[in-house]
């Protein structure tokens, strides 16, 4: 188990009177405790000094309140703005466009991109009672394209059927199409991954979008990324223009440092979170849950 923060700057700080206010030399110390906290969950460098300096603007010369103790204020300014940080609570995929409504899902291989897809549409299909056709661009990797149908089969939502030869962005024109045929509310396109970031995997998605128009660009990181997370989220921002991230694999036993990351480098939203490999196993973004993890 880690140390909380709380303990950690405990002992920096509560030996301070309940008078007077924080001064820098003790905000310095406890901002040293702060940024191996936020390390140690492994949130990216360059957005722990951000964010660090953030709260060094907020916490000196802010008065100790007699109340409580010194330690504990600090904590209070520091969970503050994580959560602020953090972004809103409940921001849901936005589906007010005309139908069908694309929605794209980009990321890396193995990141749960294709696992999402299926939640996500189960989701609008039970929940929101939407119809909903899923369609994979991975032209790349066959069992990609099965492994999406064989969700489809599990969920009882419309896959694409698959052409051998297409490219993905025919499969993405082919797909809106066929769902303002079907009479689909929602179309989900699941593009291909890499496994890390280069230039024509970022080509292929911006001639997709510019294809197929998607009212929503979804970036699935895995919430284990550690330092990378900065760096895969600006480059999906700048080059293809996210809307939205899905951060997956929350069930695991990391603090989720990466989502401080790449909602920080983005200012995108946080929309849904994945917590396990079964269809229903998505959830609401909350904040303040991913504040207290983050802090141990
Ligand atoms: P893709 O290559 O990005 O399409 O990734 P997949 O959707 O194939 O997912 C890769 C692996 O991660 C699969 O074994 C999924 O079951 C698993 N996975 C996806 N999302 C989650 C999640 O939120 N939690 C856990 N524990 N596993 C997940």
């Amino acid at each position: 188990m880690f140390e909380t923060l709380q303990d950690r700057l405990g002992s920096i700080l509560n030996g301070l009177t309940g008078r007077g206010a924080l001064s820098e030399a003790d905000v310095s110390a406890a901002l040293r405790e702060v940024r191996r906290a936020l390390l140690e969950a492994d949130v990216a460098l360059e957005v722990v000094r951000a964010f660090t300096e953030a709260v060094r603007e907020k916490a000196v010369g802010a008065e100790i309140l007699k109340s409580i103790k010194p330690g504990q204020m600090v904590v209070k300014i520091v969970h503050d703005e994580l959560v602020a940080m953090l972004g809103s609570e409940g921001v849901a995929i936005d589906l007010n466009a005309p139908a069908p409504v694309v929605v794209m899902m980009v990321g890396l291989q193995g990141s749960g991109k294709t696992t999402t897809t299926g939640k996500i549409a189960n989701r609008l299909a039970t929940r929101d009672k939407k119809k909903v056709l899923m369609a994979s661009l991975d032209t790349r990797r066959p069992a990609a394209q099965e492994q999406l149908r064989q969700l489809g089969v599990q969920t009882g939502i419309d896959t694409l059927p698959v052409v051998a030869g297409q490219s993905p962005t025919d499969i993405a024109a082919r797909a809106v199409q066929a769902a303002k045929l079907g009479g689909h509310d929602v179309v989900i396109l699941d593009t291909a991954g890499r496994t890390h970031i280069d230039e024509p995997l970022m080509m292929e998605m911006a001639e997709i979008k510019r294809k197929s128009n998607p009212h929503e660009i979804l970036l699935v990181a895995d919430a284990l990324t550690g330092q990378d997370a900065v760096n895969l989220a600006r480059n999906f921002d700048e080059r293809v223009g996210i809307t939205g991230l899905v951060l997956t694999r929350m069930d695991g036993d990391g603090r989720g440092g990466a989502a401080l990351s790449m909602r920080a480098v983005t200012g995108k939203p946080i929309k849904l979170i994945g917590t396990g490999e079964k269809m229903g196993e998505l959830e609401e973004f909350h904040p303040r849950r991913v504040a207290d993890r983050i802090l141990g």
